[in-house]
């Protein structure tokens, strides 16, 4: 067996990495808290994972400070080497990384594939770090000074990932954060925690340094002592808006730097000129790809004028043929969510919305696959005649249901997203380049795509979204994760023999 898979093979554990070794796995559970992990294909029980305790959080947080020195001060260039194998071996796995991924989730294999790919993306970014951390030089500010910048590392970073994306949303943080030189607490979603072990032997087997990279299995109970830890220095947190304004809430009263990335309702505009069969696939694609529970999924559709009503018609009608299947289906378009009480959330959404009076022109609760129990289907939803005031439409449901709402106007468009809670994506289909350029510069939304569903930014830029999709001032990867990433120190120098009088007046250099 894969030496690497063999943790996570075990058929009761998935325990802790601290010290790159692995804590609270298999049979040694013993009194510690621990939670079920579902097949969501299947319903089925594959293993339990850890819940660490203050004590466990204790250990990781003391490993990663007690690596600090080492890692700190090797070179850039030294870091970046690491990143560089630890991409090759994520090349080498990613086969193995989405089967994990889509065995936990239920997302298809492809787009597990996808997953890895996209955060592979940031490895790659990352390993640019001794030009990412270059800082700026001024020569001869004043007589035989200069002045310059560097960016210095924080200290011990913790990074808290969501269930829908178990390898890519902590790739959105911890290449970044170690080339910066900080070492990383990874406390991942508890629903999908496999991932994590995998690319913690990955990065082992790159070569990097035993206690700079460390998981903590757990759920709130971890996330708490992390927040209250005072080794931690900052905490970058994907997942929904409520746990992200606490987790931005707390660690910042804990003087801690907090990029926090919350929930969304993506709206994509359809004008009048758009070639309806492209649209179609690509809205349908980007509603229910992933059974919904992206980030970025488009959850609203704002039909403009007269395209309404044969747009909406072939949803319709592209939605009856939509295969759904398990997560290893290769013909599948869509599998299951994640849990049976989410799934359960998203049909209670789903009959608040037909209470309400929107028009439910496709009800995924009566797909055949929804119906016949053993796994956690459910169809795509199809509303229309969604209004503004209900339910479905303020609410992220993170499932497979894509409202339709009825504007007259882009004008009248750009007034909904900017109305709404929620900012994180936003984009438009249409032929007209004014009309594209007039929304992207007015629309209220941190990522925006044109005639382009989901616009995840590429890894050299930087992923987040306004209003209530982030709390923090900065952004996921890119240069945005450099700066969160590190602190900024100027130094001014004077050289000069006969330098050093001091002066009873505010300095100046010249
Ligand atoms: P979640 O908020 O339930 O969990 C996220 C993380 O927080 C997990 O690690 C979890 O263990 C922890 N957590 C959960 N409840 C907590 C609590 N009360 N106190 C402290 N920690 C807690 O989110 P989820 O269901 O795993 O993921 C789906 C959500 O994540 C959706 O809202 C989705 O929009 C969002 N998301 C956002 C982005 C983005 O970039 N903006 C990306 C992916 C997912």
């Amino acid at each position: 067996m894969n030496t690497l898979l063999r943790p996570l093979a075990s058929p009761s554990g998935i325990g802790h990495w601290i010290n790159d070794s692995l804590e609270g796995a298999g049979h040694q559970f013993g009194a510690h808290r621990t939670m079920d992990v579902h097949d969501p294909s299947t319903g089925l029980v594959m293993a339990k994972v850890a819940l660490a305790d203050e004590a466990v959080v204790g250990r990781a947080v003391a490993a990663a400070k007690a690596a600090l020195p080492g890692w700190s001060g090797a070179s850039p260039l030294r870091r970046a080497r690491v990143m560089f194998k630890f991409r090759q071996l994520l090349e080498d796995n990613a086969a193995i990384m989405a089967r994990i991924i889509s065995s936990e989730h239920g997302k298809l294999l492809d787009d597990a594939m996808g997953e890895v790919t996209r955060g592979m993306e940031v490895v790659e970014f990352a390993c640019g770090a001794p030009h990412l951390l270059k800082g700026d030089f001024s020569d001869s500010v004043g007589s035989h000074v200069d002045s310059f910048c560097l960016r210095q590392p924080l200290g011990v970073v913790v990074g808290i990932t969501p269930f829908n994306f178990p390898a890519m949303v902590p790739l959105w943080m911890f290449p970044v954060a170690l080339v910066c030189g900080n070492t990383f607490v990874l406390k991942p979603s508890e629903k999908t925690p496999s991932a994590s072990l995998l690319l913690a032997g990955l990065l082992q087997r790159a070569g990097l340094p035993s206690g700079v990279f460390n998981v903590v299995q757990g759920d709130r109970i971890a996330v708490e002592a992390l927040l209250g830890h005072p080794d931690i220095k900052a905490v970058s947190f994907v997942g929904s808006t409520s746990v992200a304004r606490a987790v931005y809430m707390a660690g910042t009263a804990n003087g801690k730097r907090v990029q926090a990335l919350g929930g969304a309702k993506n709206h994509l505009i359809v004008m009048p000129d758009v070639d309806l069969d492209q649209t179609v696939e690509a809205i349908v694609g980007a509603a229910y790809g992933s059974a919904g529970e992206r980030c970025m999924a488009v959850s609203v559709v704002v039909a403009i004028g007269t395209v309404g009503d044969p747009l909406v018609a072939r949803l319709q009608a592209r939605l009856a043929t939509l295969q759904l299947g398990t997560s290893d289906d290769l013909s599948a378009e869509m599998g299951p969510l994640v849990s049976d009480q989410h799934r359960a959330k998203v049909m209670a959404c789903i009959e608040a919305g037909a209470a309400e009076g929107a028009r439910l022109l496709v009800d995924g609760r009566d797909h055949e696959a929804a119906r016949s129990g053993g796994g956690y289907f459910l169809g795509p939803t199809l509303f229309d005649g969604v209004q503004p005031h209900m339910r479905i439409y303020r609410e992220e449901i993170f499932g497979p249901v894509l409202c339709v709402i009825r504007a007259d106007s882009l004008d009248q468009a750009l007034q909904l997203i900017e109305a709404h809670e929620y900012g994180n994506g936003a984009a438009i289909f249409t032929r007209d380049g004014g009309m594209a350029r007039e929304f992207c510069a007015r629309v209220q939304a941190g990522m925006v795509g044109v005639n382009v569903p989901i616009p995840v930014p590429m890894a050299f830029h930087s992923f987040g979204g306004w209003k209530s999709s982030l709390f923090g001032d900065h952004y996921a990867y890119g240069m945005e994760g450099v700066r969160f990433y590190t602190q900024l120190k100027t130094v001014t120098q004077r050289w000069k023999p006969d330098a050093g009088a001091s002066g009873f007046v505010m300095p100046t250099l010249n």
